[in-house]
């Protein structure tokens, strides 16, 4: 890890940041320990009678091998494969003490796009952030940075989907002029920008709208974030990808990856 969680807390003299990072239960102890993890279901299977118990499984990731794993689940999710999900009460004890996710995501609060169905993972896999239009604001931007410099995750994903709500109000702002009651209008100001950008591309502006809201996002987290963001995606320890998440075929596109190195 390599920014420990003194320079991480150092890094910010929010009295709500040492808050939250209290809430999230995090020993001192646990930095750079090796955290337990839990088995592939493409390689050891679940925790079980005959099975690795958890803990047993690499503890470190790379992010090409992380971005496997979802690869994977999302194949098993398409061909209507049973998952069995880590979520029983061996699992739970295993992590009680300390989670060790492989990926943090960034994903729209939309019913039917919850990350870990669509790739079959279960308790302490997913490190999820979702608000509606998968937007990066100061409590994404800040729970990322947790994820990676606190918890070591390897993989930050930030997916769009199909028909997003808000991407399609935000559009309705830039077309129509339209404006939305409470907080929602503010809430979709961040993705007006990407709307912007794909307004006379070819093809259905809602969807290019949501593309383009991924790279945007993916871009500034790749770009114009803390060092504790830019450092370890410089030495390879940490990869930013963008997804597209189709409802009609419950196919993710991971559309927006770095070049091996
Ligand atoms: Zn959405």
């Amino acid at each position: 890890m390599s920014v420990s969680r003194r320079a991480f807390l150092r890094s910010s003299t929010a009295a709500a940041t040492t808050a939250a990072a209290a809430a999230l239960a995090v020993s001192p102890a646990l930095a750079g320990a090796a955290l337990p993890s839990f088995p592939d279901l493409a390689g050891g299977g679940l925790a079980g009678p005959g099975n690795p118990a958890p803990g047993t499984a690499r503890a470190a990731r790379t992010p090409r091998e992380a971005l496997q794993l979802l690869i994977d689940g999302n194949r098993r999710f398409l061909a209507d494969e049973p998952m069995p999900l880590p979520t029983d009460r061996r699992r739970r004890l295993a992590i009680a003490q300390a989670q060790s996710p492989f990926a943090a995501y960034i994903s729209c609060s939309d019913s039917r796009v919850a990350p870990e169905l669509l790739f079959g993972r279960g308790l302490g896999e997913l490190f999820i952030i979702r608000n509606a239009g998968n937007t990066l604001d100061t409590v994404a931007r800040g729970s990322v940075e947790f994820a990676v410099a606190e918890l070591g995750v390897p993989l930050v994903v930030v997916m769009g989907h199909q028909r997003c709500g808000a991407v399609k109000a935000a559009c309705e702002v830039v077309e129509k002029n339209r404006r939305f009651p409470g907080n929602i209008g503010r809430m979709i100001e961040p993705i007006v920008p990407a709307v912007l950008r794909a307004r006379g591309e070819p093809g259905d502006f809602v969807e290019n709208s949501v593309r383009a809201n991924v790279r945007r996002t993916v871009e500034e987290l790749r770009t114009a974030s803390e060092p504790m963001l830019l450092d370890p995606q410089r030495t390879g320890k940490v990869m930013v990808v963008g997804a597209y998440y189709a409802l009609d075929t419950g196919r993710v596109d991971f559309f927006d990856v770095p070049r091996a190195a």
